[in-house]
């Protein structure tokens, strides 16, 4: 029996490092599971597969040694690797700048401009490098291919691209916007015009976990974005402010002494739904403003609002909106978000499907009424199997 080929696709962070062994022809995941905590005193690792799941606590160095007890988990839990006709490793790379348009094979020169990118990508690039040597050095016989988080926008036109700075500092110190979560945005948006057999539609895509992102895609192309230089700007998040006057900054730095690092700190993992309720989680939030809480409410309402200005700027961009598409955590599974965001949304005469909307499925689906003006649609986001797929059609 021929064996089906697999993809090994690895997400290496600061310290973690998580990863899926994927069938890409089909979706399949054979094996998944993540290393936390790597560098600490004690780290966890989680390995599963076939309906098995292995936990273990021990100190883990570093991204060597956590790659190490991962190969060692498939081994002695399966599935064996030597078996599994790896045909080669994705990596999950957050910003490719403007080198990288699309995914690559790693040699040194991709390997190189990787690590040149880090000023860009401070907290992201340098832990996804330390995935791909410690991978490439362990893994040596296999092609090793990097999927960038900004290639997809960077076909954005450069008006959508430009901010209005002083082009010479801009230029100097590459400072546009180069977008993210773009392996989702392209994954999801291809499903859409593969499900409707047409790219001639203006799409509306709402990746909704806890980084947010709206995108503007028409004729299969992306021709806008809410995440910018790095992916704090755009919507309401988990802990992210999304938009804010740049002179927040200036004020906080003169009025209440914080330094830059501080005021990094306070707008990437302290403000969003975290600041403004405690919680980051939508659930906790989605409860407590059931129960009449009036923070959680109006931390609600934000979200609401910042995402009916993207969908109406970009639907004015394009010329119109055929199709509005939900994905991620809370796009998923927020019955409530998608209906209150869609009613906020009337000028446009959609029209839900209100047993659509309730129903749970992994399956993408269209949730609005074949009267409605604008399609509807939940697709669920797949990055894993979006890598592993890219990866593969780049090595043949
Ligand atoms: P990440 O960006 O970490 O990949 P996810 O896409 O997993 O995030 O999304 C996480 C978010 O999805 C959390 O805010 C979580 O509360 C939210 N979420 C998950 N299930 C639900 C649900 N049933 N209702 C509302 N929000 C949900």
């Amino acid at each position: 029996m021929k064996i089906a080929e697999t993809v090994l696709v690895i997400n290496s962070g600061s310290s973690s490092l998580k990863y899926q062994l994927i069938e890409p022809h089909n979706g399949a995941s054979l094996a998944a599971g993540l290393v936390e905590q790597i560098g600490e005193p004690m780290s966890h690792i989680r390995h599963m597969s076939g309906g098995l799941e292995v936990n273990r606590e021990l100190a883990v160095e570093d991204h060597t040694q956590a790659l190490r007890q991962v190969l060692q988990l498939f081994e002695e839990v399966g599935p064996k690797l030597e078996e599994a006709n790896i045909v080669a490793v994705g990596h999950r790379v957050v910003q490719g700048g403007r080198h990288f348009s699309s995914a690559a094979i790693v040699d040194d020169r991709v390997r190189d401009l990787i690590e040149e990118l880090s000023p860009l990508a401070p907290l992201h690039n340098p832990p996804n490098l330390k995935g791909i040597d410690v991978a490439r050095e362990l893994l040596p016989d296999v092609p090793h291919v990097v999927v960038f988080d900004t290639a997809f926008f960077q076909t954005l036109p450069e008006e959508a691209a430009t901010y209005a700075l002083d082009a010479e500092i801009a230029e100097k110190y590459s400072v546009r916007r180069y977008g993210a979560h773009g392996t989702s945005h392209k994954y999801v948006s291809d499903k859409v015009e593969e499900i409707l057999g047409t790219t001639d539609i203006r799409q509306v895509v709402l990746h909704l976990g806890n980084g947010a992102s709206a995108s503007a895609v028409t004729g299969g192309v992306a021709v806008d974005t809410s995440m910018g230089l790095t992916p704090l700007e755009g919507l309401v998040m988990g802990t992210r402010t999304g938009d804010i006057d740049p002179a927040a900054v200036f004020h906080l730095q003169r009025v209440a002494g914080m330094s830059v690092d501080d005021v990094d700190t306070l707008f990437n993992k302290k403000s969003g739904l975290k600041g403004l309720t405690g919680d980051n989680d939508m659930r906790a939030v989605r409860a407590r403003a059931g129960s009449g809480d009036k923070r959680a409410r109006l931390a609600i309402d934000v979200l609401l609002h910042r995402l009916v200005r993207y969908v109406g700027a970009y639907a004015t961009q394009m010329g119109g909106l055929d199709v509005l598409v939900f994905t991620a955590g809370i796009g998923e599974n927020d019955v409530q978000l998608r209906r209150e965001l869609c009613e906020r949304l009337s000028i446009f005469d959609i029209e839900l499907n209100e047993t659509a909307n309730a129903m749970r499925s992994k399956e993408p689906r269209t949730i609005s009424t074949p009267r409605s003006k604008v399609r509807v649609m939940v697709v669920p986001t797949n990055e894993e199997l979006a890598i592993a797929q890219q990866a593969v059609e780049l090595i043949k």
